[in-house]
Parts: C-alpha cells; structure tokens; sequence
C-alpha cells in the first residue's frame, strides 16, 4: 500500500534524494567507501560542507556578510545560545509568543538576559499571529517563529521591527517560501523538516552581530569559532549535513525556491478549499495567518474524528495525527509531500462527508 506522510517532522523526504543517500552511505562518489565512515577532515567531505553552504547561501540569496553553519543540539540549543551570543545579561530582547516553541525559546532566553514578550496569542491556543505590538528602542533583537508547527499558524507578513535585528525560528517551514532573508540578522532551523534529517541545525548570522556580548562563551556555542571552523570546530554531524546538501540540490534542480513556493501553494489551497467546503470538518487557524506547512484542522462532530482518523490509517495515510494541544488533524504538506497525497487525503474527506448522508 502507497503510504503518504503527513508527518509533522521528522518528515517525508524526495524519493530520490533518499535513494541518493542510500548509495552515499554504501560507497560515496565510487570512492570504496561510505560517507559516513569516512573522515570529516578529508576533501570528499569538505566539498559536501561547502557544497551544502554554497547552496544555502544561493537558496537565500546572502552574501559573505552572513556566517553558514550547520550545528548539533536541534533548534532547542538555539533557544539558549541566540542569548548567549547576542545579548548581554542587562540587554533586553523582545520574543512574540506564537506557540510551544516561542515560549521555550523565550524560557531559556531568561537565563541570559532581560525578555519582554512583545504579544502573545495564549489566550487563544496560539491559533492567530498577534501583530499588535511596538517593537521598543532599547530592544537588542526581536525572536519570532515564522511557522508554529503544532498550531498551523505562519507569518505571512514580517512584523515591523523598528528597525531592530530580527531572529527568526524557521524550523518548520525553512526554504518552503521566496522570503527576504536578507532582513534577518539569524536564521535557525533544525534540519529534520524541509531540509533533511533530524541532527544537525542550519545557522545563518550576520557577521556584525557576533562577538560583543562580554560574558566568555565556550567555544562549541561561540558562532564566531563555528564560523571560523567551517562547522568543524568538533566532528560534525556528516551525514546530517550530507543529507543537507543533497535536499538543498534537489530544491535547486527542481527550479529552487519560486517552484518549492508554487507547489506548496498549490497543495495548501486544495486542502484549506476542502476544509472550508466540507461541513465535516473546519479549520483551527485565523484564516489570514493559516500555514502553509501544518495544516490544522477538526472535525465539528467530535465523535467523528477517532473514525475519520481510522479510515485514514487504513488507507496509509501516516502521522496525520493533530498535536495533543490542538487535537484533530495536522496535515504537514512539507516541500517534499506530493500534491497526490493531499488530494487523495481530500479524497478520502469527500467520501467521509458521503457516507455521514
Ligand atoms: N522550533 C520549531 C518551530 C519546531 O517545530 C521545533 C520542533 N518541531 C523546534 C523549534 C525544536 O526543534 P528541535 O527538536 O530540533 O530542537
């Protein structure tokens, strides 16, 4: 049976890059040996990394004045080492609360300096971006979550910052869209999502911010030693980042991120139609703010949802499960999910309406 992986992350990857992959591990570029039993201090490997960096830096179209590094710890080590890096303990950097992930990175931010949460969407259940908010003079950067993962929500316009450095958490929906990225100052996204697997996380820093923060940092958390090292200030995650490089390929080979943004589109519209169309079930997101990335929704008869959910299982769809704070459904139509899949998910939509006549 075809499977079709809605899996919120880590999630579904293009076939062929997979395959590649498989071979990688096996004998890599016919060299006798697999990519991941050789040294990370040997050329192959050095032109994976600078592949894999040469790529990120064309997909987002930055210059020399951003450090590229592919690290450990997942985004969640970035909650903490954002702070420690950029702010010092008396600064202030100001977080927008958009969900879990806002609020453990706001958690962890506490450690190092003073944070005011700029606005927050708690009261309900983070399903809307809150955009009422004054970004103030003394801010030394504004957090924000461009994609809520668990919640369906995404920034589909930047907040006005005041001209303050922005950080962004782009973990769920990184290269998914054409974005300026020039006017962010940092960009993280753990791999595992739109990028490739789980163990390793994508920093992009502009250069200028680093190295005025007085506290010493250890050098595995410094960006500016990371940077300096070409991420191998230790032994990197290699097949992490070779897995990288090969999807930053394939997103490239396929007519980059314009083609990526007219797919996913795509997908999201006959999905979001069929949600809105279909008295079953309805959306959990402020429509203005719905993701593109996560698909949230529920179905208006409670009693229907453990039903539908089977139906689905049945028919091979995988990890359509909603998060346990929003429940329902999340349709994660990440950039490697075909417009098939959803299609036969609204499929199996249309049918459920028809037998509930
Ligand atoms: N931020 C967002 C938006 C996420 O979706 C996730 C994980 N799903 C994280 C951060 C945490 O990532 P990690 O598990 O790589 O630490």
């Amino acid at each position: 049976m075809k499977i079709h992986n809605f899996s919120a992350g880590p999630s579904i990857l293009p076939r062929e890059v997979m395959e590649e992959a498989a071979q990688g591990i096996l004998d890599f570029n016919n060299s006798g040996l697999g990519i991941i039993e050789m040294s990370h201090r040997t050329k192959p490997f050095e032109d994976v990394r600078d592949e894999a960096v040469a790529l990120v830096r064309e997909l987002m179209q930055i210059n020399d004045d951003y450090g590229v590094v592919f690290l450990t710890g997942g985004a969640s080590t970035q909650f903490f080492q954002i702070p420690m890096n950029l702010l010092d303990t008396e600064d202030t950097a100001c977080y927008v609360e958009t969900g879990v992930w806002a609020k453990k990175a706001i958690k962890e931010a506490k450690l190092f300096g003073q944070i005011e949460v700029l606005a927050s969407s708690k009261e309900a259940n983070f399903n809307y971006i809150p955009t009422d908010f004054q970004v103030p003079e003394h801010a030394k950067y504004v957090h924000i979550t461009s994609n809520n993962t668990i919640y369906g929500t995404q920034y589909n316009a930047w907040p006005h910052a005041n001209g303050k450095t922005v950080v962004v958490d782009m973990s769920s929906d990184i290269f998914s869209r054409e974005v300026d990225y020039n006017q962010f100052g940092l960009i993280y996204a753990g791999a595992q999502k739109n990028m490739g697997v789980a163990g390793t996380t994508l920093v992009v820093v502009r250069k200028d911010l680093l190295g005025k923060v007085k506290r010493p940092l250890p050098s595995m958390v410094d960006y500016s030693v990371q940077i300096e090292n070409g991420s191998m200030y230790n032994t990197p995650p290699v097949f992490p980042i070779y897995l990288s490089m090969l999807v930053l390929r394939w997103i490239k080979k396929i007519g980059g991120i314009a083609e990526i943004e007219k797919r996913n589109d795509a997908k999201a519209k006959v999905l979001y139609d069929e949600i809105d169309r279909n008295p079953l079930f309805r959306g959990t997101a402020e429509v203005e703010d719905r993701s593109k990335m996560n698909i949230c929704f529920v179905a208006n008869d409670a009693t229907h949802e453990t039903e539908f959910m089977e139906i689905c299982k049945q028919n091979g769809i995988y990890g359509l499960k909603g998060h346990r704070s929003v429940g329902g459904f999340r349709a994660s139509t990440y950039n490697a999910l075909p417009i098939e899949s959803v299609q036969f998910l609204v499929k199996l939509m249309q049918q459920f309406e028809t037998s509930k006549k």
